[in-house]
């Protein structure tokens, strides 16, 4: 049923149930951002929990930041963002639309089934490209561009009430530089040997032009980084062991290994050794949700350069002393969400020929991973009690309205777990129901046992 996914019909899924709303939505909405409701939320706080756990909480030697939007300029200065973080657009000149000349060919190509790398050609190349394809405005349908211009992506504001004294600040467009510029401070206080790792997880801003299914590109969006600040000779190690990291984390949360592969960058930074995303099949087609990369010494150096800071490492044997390596890997949260949602989408036919939407989540991922639905208000009560009980340990959600059919086809399209069922035996026996969402194989089992249950059942 899979194919049958669009982004259209994810979206109102998401919106009908409360995954996701349109952002600013009673003013008619902003493009490009979006607000995550009572659902979207759980599944991105538990995205965010297990990747913690697995970089910093299991790990040998890893630290945790959380740093500021804000910084100072310079920082983006050192980090090359100020001279080089643009996209390359261009403007029709019939209808005064903008488009961004790499999407255009982009989309040009997976039309005609071609492969081209337009992340790899230069200005000039792009214009040339799309002159000599004919590759028309997607909205006027003309060819009547202007040269390509790179805008940079940064957003900018500006510190200060006096308008004389403002000064141009920047939204940050990566969480990466917050660990950089830490890297000090937290090897100090840590007194971590290297190697050692510094993992972030925040908003950073991107102001793009293009319009992307859905949440998938934004405005603003929450990364999950990590720096691994090594040694020089170690980092090629550590860039394969993030790398395969970085791919065990999304089938460690229930995303199919056949939908995601390993991806090199066709056009790597200037100081970059390496480079390899990990992508997701999405409707259409395969699309980055990850990215691990050999930065070398290049972050550090420039900080250095820029502050006037050693932003060196003494190696407590060698005596030694030197710049480390950074090894990067990193998420981008919405993305691993909507590849989430994607994922765990499902249409299935029942034996009764009715059709229900059901969300195969991993447990892990679930919003709620049981839901507590008393058969008849005199249960109410009792029910009650016991998702009281039960909220210490999960989130739990209660419903009384309708029929217990249509509660299990709710808790379905919204990927719950469990089902317990409050009825007139409980009230008796204190027995319950407890159906499972992918058989709909359901368990009579005591009160007293759900929470074992469910702790062997779920495994979060
Ligand atoms: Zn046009």
């Amino acid at each position: 049923m899979k194919e049958q996914l669009t982004m259209d019909k994810l979206s109102n899924h998401c919106k009908r149930t409360g995954f996701v709303f349109q952002g600013s939505e009673i003013y008619g909405g902003m493009g490009n951002t979006w607000d995550y409701g009572p659902l979207g939320i759980e599944l991105k706080r538990n995205i965010k929990k297990y990747w913690w756990q697995k970089t910093v909480q299991e790990s040998e030697n890893s630290f945790g930041v959380d740093s500021s939007i804000l910084m100072n300029p310079t920082v983006w200065k050192a980090s090359g963002h100020v001279d080089s973080f643009s996209d390359p657009l261009m403007d029709c000149k019939e209808c005064k639309t903008r488009h961004r000349a790499d999407k255009l060919i982009e989309e040009y190509a997976h039309k005609k089934g071609i492969e081209v790398n337009a992340d790899a050609m230069s200005k000039e190349e792009l214009y040339a490209y799309i002159i000599e394809h004919g590759i028309k405005c997607p909205n006027c349908g003309k060819q009547n561009f202007t040269d390509i211009r790179n805008f940079n992506l940064m957003f900018e504001t500006s510190r200060g009430v006096n308008e004389e004294k403002q000064n141009k600040i920047y939204l940050r467009p990566e969480t990466a530089q917050g660990e950089y510029v830490n890297f000090l401070n937290v090897q100090r206080t840590t007194r971590a040997k290297l190697p050692f790792g510094i993992a972030n997880i925040g908003k950073a801003f991107r102001n793009e032009i293009t319009p992307g299914n859905f949440t998938f590109r934004t405005l603003e969006f929450e990364q999950m980084e990590h720096q691994l600040f090594c040694r020089d000779s170690e980092a090629m190690g550590f860039y394969e062991f993030y790398k395969q990291f970085a791919m065990d984390f999304f089938t460690f949360l229930g995303i199919k290994r056949e939908n995601l592969r390993f991806k090199d960058h066709d056009k790597l930074a200037h100081y970059a050794k390496c480079a390899c995303d990990v992508q997701y099949k999405f409707p259409w087609g395969f699309d980055e949700i990850s990215g691990t990369h050999h930065r070398g010494t290049w972050d550090l150096s420039r900080h250095q350069e820029f502050s006037g800071k050693q932003m060196t490492y003494t190696d407590p044997f060698t005596n030694e002393t030197f710049i480390p390596t950074v090894v990067e890997h990193t998420i981008g949260c919405d993305r691993f969400a909507l590849c989430a949602l994607c994922d765990a989408y499902d249409e299935e036919e029942l034996e009764n020929g009715e059709t229900r939407i059901v969300m195969h989540f991993s447990p892990k991922l679930a919003p709620y991973k049981v839901a507590i639905l008393p058969l008849q208000k005199q249960q109410s009560e009792k029910a009650k009690e016991v998702k009281k009980m039960l909220a210490k340990n999960f989130m739990v959600t209660f419903d009384e309205s309708g029929s217990i059919g249509k509660r299990y086809r709710r808790q379905d399209e919204i990927g719950t777990p469990f089902c317990v069922t409050i009825d007139f035996d409980t009230l008796e026996d204190d027995t319950v129901t407890i159906r499972d969402r992918d058989t709909m194989k359901q368990d009579r089992i005591k009160i007293s046992e759900i929470k074992n249950y469910l702790d062997e059942k779920l495994d979060l």
